[in-house]
């Protein structure tokens, strides 16, 4: 017996809950003018580059020619290669790469990327892209339930042709925390003259999409402290006015009043659809402009959050790297804290290694969701998931074989992490009605 084996083929038998991505519509993806349009959308290998890798590129001292010849759709492969390659060999061994290799091994049949494949590779890449491969990908290679998607194609809410596969978060950063007074009238088709013209807005689209949604998603936190004080409507009216009038107008604090007031009205609508409220916290996306002293306060910030809405379940998204301790208090200390491994395994795969151990000994299990890709591009999931499983099986390994954790008890732990607390917290039945 051979009990790191053994756990492995358990994770790997178990099907996941992916609970973020930014996924596009898979029709998106087959238009033919899909790789003009945008990277993520590419038919060469470096779609798989696309969302995040080309980061950990970029910090490795790849210039921004090289960027640029990665992203354009008539520059050949091998030419891409070796605009990448000095700075691919710097950069794999991070989680970024590493879900590259991962995916390439999941779906192409390749270990790993180099001049005299990257053509084939390319070729395989485009051979793939069919009606019907987004369930192939995610049910069959990566073996998920479901996945979750805030996607970045649309405003609000993305219509969806797969809504048992591809559930839709509703984004309220433009109905709360960048507000975008010509994007809601033309979606609601509603005139807006005040504050309280857009509270009816905000139901509107809570009535129209709350049904079929997961969850609410909001990350502002790109822009902001999570530091959301209690406005009341008459505080926040005549600054909504001010705003109505001139979206300049306001200063920072008074700015700062207005989403305050408008994303607390959010969240109380999303409790009343029964609606978790997911939350970008810790660390960025891109390179060269996270604000770390800002990111530390975030679970400080949280902690008002949680206790000003005890009845709101709130999303906890990338363990808050790299304060992922303090996500664990939270999670430990409020009743409606979860804490979602989203992103992690890649930015850091041993810390969310530590970080599930660590988890599991102070906070009630239930409080864990174990795996979101966050890719656009469907082929990077694959990849993703499989390091999720390599990090749990790894997880639960060790704490086995450190007496903390008795081996009996792995199997229910297992599916309650991989898929029984999403499907508890999330109405997914609900949501795949569409
Ligand atoms: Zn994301």
């Amino acid at each position: 017996m051979n009990l790191a084996a053994d756990i492995r083929k358990l994770v790997d038998a178990t099907l996941l809950v992916d609970t973020h991505e930014h996924l596009l519509e898979e029709a998106t993806r087959l238009l033919p003018d899909a790789p003009a349009r945008q990277w993520q959308a590419a038919r060469d290998f470096s779609v798989l580059l696309s969302h995040y890798a080309d980061d950990d590129l970029v910090v490795a001292g790849m210039p921004p020619e090289g960027l640029q010849t990665l992203q354009n759709p008539q520059v050949a492969p091998r030419d891409k290669w070796r605009a990448m390659a000095p700075y691919y060999a710097r950069a794999r061994h991070t989680g970024y790469l590493q879900s590259v290799r991962m995916t390439l091994r999941a779906l192409y049949g390749v270990d790993d990327l180099n001049e005299e494949n990257c053509e084939a590779v390319s070729d395989k890449i485009a051979a793939m892209i069919r009606p019907g491969y987004y369930r192939h990908i995610l049910k069959d290679v990566a073996r998920l339930h479901h996945c979750q998607v805030n996607s970045l194609e649309a405003q609000i809410f993305q219509e969806t042709q797969y809504p048992d596969l591809l559930c839709q978060d509703i984004s309220i950063v433009p109905l709360a925390t960048n507000p975008r007074p010509t994007q809601v009238r033309a979606i609601t088709g509603m005139q807006i003259q005040s504050l309280e013209n857009w509270h009816r807005a905000i139901d509107w689209c809570f009535e129209k999409y709350g049904p079929r949604a997961i969850a609410v998603k909001d990350q502002w936190a790109y822009h902001r402290g999570l530091d959301y004080a209690e406005v009341t409507a008459a505080q926040a009216s005549p600054l909504f006015d001010r705003f109505l009038q001139d979206q300049k107008a306001l200063n920072a604090g008074e700015c700062k009043a207005m989403q305050d007031h408008l994303f607390h009205y959010c969240v109380r609508r999303a409790t009343d659809f029964r609606l978790p409220v997911k939350l970008h916290t810790g660390y960025y996306a891109g390179r060269g402009k996270m604000p770390l002293h800002r990111l530390r306060h975030n679970a400080g910030d949280l902690s008002e959050l949680l206790r000003m809405h005890p009845k709101t379940p709130f999303v906890i998204m990338h363990i808050t790297y790299p304060y992922q301790d303090e996500a664990i208090a939270l999670a430990k200390h409020f009743a409606n804290a979860y804490v979602d491994l989203c992103w992690a395994w890649i930015i850091n795969p041993t810390a969310a290694v530590r970080f599930v151990k660590e988890f599991l000994m102070a906070a009630p299990a239930n409080k864990l969701l174990t795996f979101g890709g966050d890719y656009m591009p469907v082929e990077m999931v694959p990849g993703h998931a499989a390091i999720a499983r390599q990090g749990l099986a790894q997880a639960l390994a060790e704490l086995v074989a450190e007496g903390w954790l008795a081996e009996a008890a792995v199997p229910e732990l297992m599916e309650r992490l991989m898929f029984r607390n999403a499907l508890e917290l999330f109405d997914y039945e609900r949501c795949a009605r569409g």
